[in-house]
């Protein structure tokens, strides 16, 4: 080897070696620069995801705020509720408890109309209980100026602390006022053909607006009928009476009644 191969030799070494300090350099560098587009990435993915938390936050605080409003407007509620007459406040409670037998009255509203009047008073509550009975009552308001007075009916009924789960009025609206699964009180002291007593525990009871020398319109015939029909088609009815006919010496009611009017 001559001397000046030699530095040619070394020429091409250090050519190559640069060459290839080049590569990494640049190899490293893309490497390096890669990673940092990444973590741009994923900075800006973090903004975002920031600026999704500080909606989030906002919503959150909005949602609270509007909690806070709520919880201050309850008890304006409240007093207002409270400020409504005792009557509503019941009935409120009432139409909870309603709720759970909705799909019960929205069938029989399928057939019969029925128009919903709860009370507070007159009942018992209960569940699973066997209906195979109908008791038909008659009554009017004898406290107020007019005895076919729904309102006045009811508030003499309260006063007794007494209810039928049905009251028809002389036009033949139907108005429910215990729902069907509670025990109203209807009956009283009272005893059934077959020997059960207590008749309301397993008894639908229906008033019918009438005086005592008075008689049964036409419309309230039609509409127990078609009352006692739906009531068919939910219950196994074994017996349809009147409340003298289970209450014998006690009661006269209902008075008047034509029965050979009434589908058993
Ligand atoms: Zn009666």
């Amino acid at each position: 080897m001559s001397y000046n191969s030699y530095i040619m030799d070394k020429k091409k070494i250090i050519i190559i070696s640069f060459i290839v300090l080049f590569v990494a350099v640049f190899s490293g560098c893309a490497f390096f620069s890669e990673k940092k587009t990444v973590s741009i990435v994923n900075s800006e993915q973090g903004s975002v995801n920031n600026e999704q938390e500080t909606v989030d936050n906002s919503q959150q605080a909005e949602y609270s705020s509007q909690q806070k409003v709520d919880s201050i407007q309850n008890p304006a509620d409240k007093e207002q509720q409270a400020a409504d007459s005792e009557q509503d406040a019941v009935n409120s409670d009432q139409e909870k408890e309603d709720t759970e037998t909705n799909d019960e009255q929205s069938e029989i509203k399928n057939t019969a109309k029925i128009i919903e009047r709860f009370v507070s008073w007159g009942f018992e509550k209960s569940s699973g209980r066997k209906i195979d009975t109908i008791i038909v009552h008659s009554s009017y308001d004898a406290l107020g100026s007019e005895p076919f007075s729904v309102s006045g009916l009811l508030n003499e009924y309260k006063q007794y602390g007494v209810a039928t789960h049905y009251l028809i009025d002389r036009e033949g609206k139907i108005y429910q006022l215990v729902a069907d699964k509670n025990i109203a009180y209807h009956a009283g002291e009272s005893k059934v053909p077959d020997g059960r007593t207590g008749v309301n525990a397993f008894s639908i009871g229906i008033e019918m607006m009438n005086t005592e020398d008075g008689k049964f319109t036409s419309e309230q015939y039609s509409a127990l009928n078609s009352l006692i029909v739906t009531l068919k088609n939910r219950y196994s009815i074994k017996y349809i009476l009147g409340h003298k006919d289970i209450a014998p010496g006690r009661k006269t009611d209902p008075w008047n009644i034509n029965w050979t009017n009434v589908q058993k």
